[in-house]
């Protein structure tokens, strides 16, 4: 997607896309948003769609589709076993990741199962650049330990660095030394680290883990869910890729790794997940969990018409018209909320644009969860449905204590191809005006805390009257817009 320079000398990103199917919007009034939160116990995951006007809680299962994809939907091949849809998608996966052999799965976190089925044993060591929530949960049911290996500025919410998803190879060194590599079943790198700002790793540094991997004998593993930005971040970012087509740079990380599994409804546009590998007696060892847990070896759990999606989704991903219009939105709304003093995490990354909750909302310590108050309060504010990533994200040790996260995030996600720049700027005007507002806002507490996965499903309210206090200075502030 280009970026345009305006008549006034601004410039902004421009869709290279039309709308030809549309889904209508309902934006309610803001004492009517308030009750939404409320009956979903202070948790966005638990708010009806109905209820939301722009969803920004994830890039999850919601991107746009293109003609391209709703047409190949309508050639899938039904078959238990041995579809043809299977082949064609392996194939491209093939194209895309130079490797043969193609473990479907009904989406990410069950691509992460079987990974962690196959290979973590009570008392393993599972390095990686930065956690993904799921996976984590993973590793820790079956006994095992994550340990985050991120450069240490990764964790610098503002930042020029153009590469805070980088992992630190001298600290992997030091583990092996320390407690062996026969521990580590394999070091994962999360492409486009999604808990820390959607930040990318460069190829240069991934190129150096794979070489310090393989000298001890450990496997890679590669998340690629979030590949598409991370592509796009290596291209414009990495100088020694700038001249690369984004194919060469997918072979070249791809052939830095062992094992690559993605979330498809990242990943081409669709919904499902899978595992690939050119080893052989890798494939093997992980093959005969997806028949035990997702579905025949040609269809893993998804739909043939998804996996038909999804394979032009992946052809898509090689277009750099497509793949850029996430990160130039975020680009734009990071950009903008910075320039009005909102604290966001910078540089901007893929994703989305993720809101700093711990400058925020200063006043409010991490037991009462920052980031959740404010998804809470953006969401009165707007009727926009963000992601809170941070304390509430976080799962309790085993003994009880509350893991404090290293930061407090609102994410604000930008499914690719479904907002236009309208939508995004009524967004950041929201936002903006909460800054403003911001002392209103107070903390949370639980209602009902689950064990496992709180984030999804627990319930929280607020404490003290903030909440009305909020909407009382929306009315006073806007009159009677929405
Ligand atoms: C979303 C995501 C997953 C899990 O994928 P699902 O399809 O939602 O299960 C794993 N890793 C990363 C980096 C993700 O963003």
């Amino acid at each position: 997607m280009p970026k345009v320079t305006y008549f006034s000398g601004e410039t902004f990103p421009l869709e290279m896309h039309k709308v030809r199917i549309i889904q209508k919007l309902t934006l309610l009034p803001v004492e009517e948003r308030l009750r939404a939160v409320e009956e979903s116990g202070y948790n966005t995951f638990l708010l009806q769609n109905k209820d939301v006007f722009l969803d920004m809680l994830t890039d999850s299962g919601v991107n746009a589709m293109s003609d391209r994809q709703q047409a190949a939907m309508l050639l899938a091949d039904d078959a238990y076993a041995g579809s043809a849809t299977f082949y064609r998608l392996q194939d491209k996966l093939t194209e895309l990741f130079g490797k043969k052999y193609f473990l479907p799965a009904h989406q990410g976190r069950a691509a992460e199962h079987i990974l962690c089925k196959a290979y973590v044993k009570p008392g393993d060591i599972v390095p990686c650049n930065y956690h993904f929530t799921t996976w984590k949960a993973h590793v820790v049911e079956l006994g095992g330990r994550v340990v985050e290996l991120l450069k240490p500025e990764g964790l610098e919410v503002t930042s020029t660095n153009p590469f805070k998803g980088n992992f630190d190879t001298a600290a992997l060194e030091a583990l092996v030394a320390k407690e062996g590599a026969d521990k580590i079943p394999y070091v994962r790198m999360e492409a486009g680290t999604n808990l820390i700002g959607g930040q990318p790793f460069s190829l240069a540094n991934l190129k150096e883990v794979s070489a310090t991997c393989h000298k001890h004998g450990i496997k890679l593993v590669l998340d690629a869910s979030l590949l598409a930005d991370n592509l796009h971040f290596i291209k414009t970012r990495e100088a020694e890729y700038a001249d690369a087509s984004i194919a060469d740079i997918a072979l070249e990380i791809a052939a830095t790794s062992d094992i690559i599994y993605f979330s498809a409804r990242k990943l081409g546009f669709g919904r499902g997940g899978g595992i690939v590998t050119d080893d052989e007696e890798l494939y093997k060892q992980m093959r005969g969990f997806v028949p035990m847990y997702e579905g025949f070896l040609t269809y893993g759990g998804m739909s043939v018409r998804e996996m038909e999606a999804i394979t032009v989704g992946l052809d898509e991903t090689l277009d750099e018209d497509m793949i850029t219009q996430g990160p130039q939105f975020i680009e734009h709304m990071v950009k903008t909320l910075d320039a009005a003093g909102v604290p966001v995490i910078t540089p901007p990354g893929g994703l989305g644009a993720h809101v700093d909750a711990m400058r925020f909302l200063d006043h409010i310590p991490q037991s009462q969860y920052p980031a959740a108050a404010l998804n809470s309060a953006i969401f009165i504010a707007s009727g926009v449905r963000g992601m809170e990533r941070g304390t509430m994200s976080e799962q309790r040790e085993p003994d009880g204590t509350e893991i404090a996260a290293d930061m407090e995030l609102v994410r604000l996600a930008v499914p690719r191809r479904v907002f236009t720049l309208s939508q995004v700027n009524y967004a950041i005007d929201r936002v903006m005006w909460l800054h403003a507002n911001r002392r209103i806002v107070g903390g949370l507490t639980w209602v009902e805390e689950p064990e496992i996965l709180r984030f999804f499903y627990g319930r929280l309210a607020p404490i003290g009257d903030w909440h009305h206090e909020l909407v009382a200075k929306f009315r006073a502030d806007f009159g009677d817009s929405l």
